[in-house]
C-alpha cells in the first residue's frame, strides 16, 4: 500500500483533480500578502503558473517545503538577503529545528544465509529507555534487519544480520538553508547530529543494548561473530568513537516549518496549518511536526494530511 494508492488512485478520474508529475515548484505566487498560486516548470519548459481559487497547500516534505517558502521570500531575512532573495515575510523559524531519528549498525556474520522475512527485511523492533531518559515514552528504538546494514568504514559480511541501535528522541537540532536562489539547486541540510551530548550517550546505551541482545543465547544458532563494531570496541569511549563515525539518518526528518503558538517566534504554522502572516497558504507534511514522534514518521505524516483535509473542508 502507499499514500498514492490509498488516497489519490481512487479519485484520479475526478474532473476536479489535475495531477502534474515531473514538475519542480519554484515558489509561491504572493499578491498583497496572500498566496494566489505557484510557479513551476517541467524539465526545460518555460516557467508556468497555476492559480488557486481558495488556497495553496505546500506538501514538499521536511526538506522541500521550507525550501519553497524561502524561495518565495518567506523565511529568515538575514539568510534570504545573503543569497539574493527579497524578503516578503521575515519568518525566522523556516528551516530551523531540523531533526531526525538516528540509526547505526551492529552487524553480525551469520553461520549460514538468513531466511527472508515474511513481509520485509525489518520485522522486529524494540522500544527501550536510555540511562538518562526521563520522558514518558521510550527514547531508543533498536531494530532487527535480516541483512547487514553497512556501516561507514566497516566491513560487510556476505551473510549476516544487523541489530541496529537507534534513538527516537534526539535533542540536537539542525538547519535547512538555500544553496542559492536557483530553485533547481538542492537545499543545504545541516543535520547537526550528536551536537547535544545526551544524543551521543543515548546512542551508546542503544549500542550496548543491541550488543547484549546480539550476544544472547537466542542468537547462538545463527551467530558466527560480531563484525561491527567488532571485538576491539570494548569501552564506552570506543563506542562513542564508533557512534560518531557511523551514526546516520533514519530518513525521518521533521520540524523545519514547525507548528506552534503565536508567541513562539520560531513557529511557522499555527494549529490550522496556516503559515503565520500569509493568507491562503498552508503546509501539510512532516515539516510541521515540532518534535519527531517516537515512532516512524510515515503514518503521522498521513495523519497530518488527513487533518489538513478536515481543516480545508471545515469539517
Ligand atoms: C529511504 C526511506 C525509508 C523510509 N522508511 C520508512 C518506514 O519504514 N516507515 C516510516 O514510517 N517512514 C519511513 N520513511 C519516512 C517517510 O517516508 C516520511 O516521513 C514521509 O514520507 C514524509 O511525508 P511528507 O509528506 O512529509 O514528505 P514526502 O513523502 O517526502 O513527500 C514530499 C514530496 O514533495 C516532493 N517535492 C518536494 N519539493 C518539491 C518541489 N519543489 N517541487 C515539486 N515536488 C517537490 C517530493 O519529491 C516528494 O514527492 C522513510 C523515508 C525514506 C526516505
Amino acid at each position: 500500500m502507499s499514500a498514492w494508492k490509498s488516497f489519490v488512485g481512487p479519485v484520479l478520474n475526478n474532473p476536479d483533480l489535475t495531477v502534474t508529475t515531473g514538475a519542480l515548484v519554484h515558489k509561491v505566487v504572493l499578491e498583497n500578502g496572500r498566496a494566489v498560486g505557484i510557479e513551476f516548470s517541467r524539465g526545460d519548459s518555460e516557467v508556468q503558473r497555476a492559480f488557486a481559487d481558495h488556497e495553496v497547500i505546500l506538501c514538499g516534505g521536511a526538506l522541500g517545503s521550507p525550501k519553497t517558502l524561502m524561495l518565495s521570500g518567506i523565511g529568515p531575512s538575514d539568510h534570504l538577503s545573503a543569497i539574493g532573495v527579497d524578503t516578503v515575510l521575515d519568518l525566522p523559524g523556516v528551516g530551523e529545528n531540523l531533526h531526525d531519528h538516528l540509526l547505526l549498525s551492529n552487524i553480525y556474520e551469520s553461520l549460514e544465509p538468513l531466511a527472508a522475512g515474511t513481509n520485509n527485511l525489518l520485522e522486529a523492533q524494540l522500544y527501550a529507555r536510555s540511562t538518562g531518559w526521563v520522558g514518558a515514552a521510550p527514547d531508543l528504538q533498536p531494530l532487527f534487519m535480516h541483512i547487514p546494514y553497512p556501516a561507514d568504514g566497516y566491513p560487510v559480511p556476505e551473510n549476516g544480520y544487523t541489530i541496529a541501535p537507534g534513538i527516537v528522541a534526539p535533542r540536537s537540532r539542525g538547519t535547512l538553508r538555500l544553496a542559492s536562489s536557483d530553485p533547481s539547486e538542492l537545499p543545504l541540510a545541516d543535520p547537526n547530529i550528536l551536537a547535544d551530548p545526551y544524543d551521543l550517550e543515548a546512542m551508546v546505551d542503544a549500542v550496548e543494548i543491541c550488543r547484549e541482545i546480539g550476544a544472547s543465547d537466542a542468537f547462538a544458532p545463527w551467530r558466527k561473530a560480531e563484525v561491527v563494531p567488532g571485538p576491539s570496541a570494548r569501552t564506552r569511549d570506543d563506542l562513542r568513537a564508533y557512534v560518531r563515525q557511523t551514526a546516520g539518518t533514519y530518513h525521518h526528518q521533521v520540524g523545519t516549518c514547525k507548528m506552534g503558538a503565536e508567541l513562539d517566534a520560531n513557529s511557522v504554522v499555527g494549529a490550522d496549518l496556516r503559515v503565520r502572516g500569509v493568507d491562503g497558504l498552508r503546509v501539510a507534511d512532516a515539516s510541521v511536526m515540532p518534535t519527531v514522534p517516537s515512532g516512524n514518521t510515515n503514518a503521522p505524516s498521513i495523519m497530518v494530511g488527513e487533518r489538513a483535509s478536515d481543516l480545508i473542508l471545515g469539517t
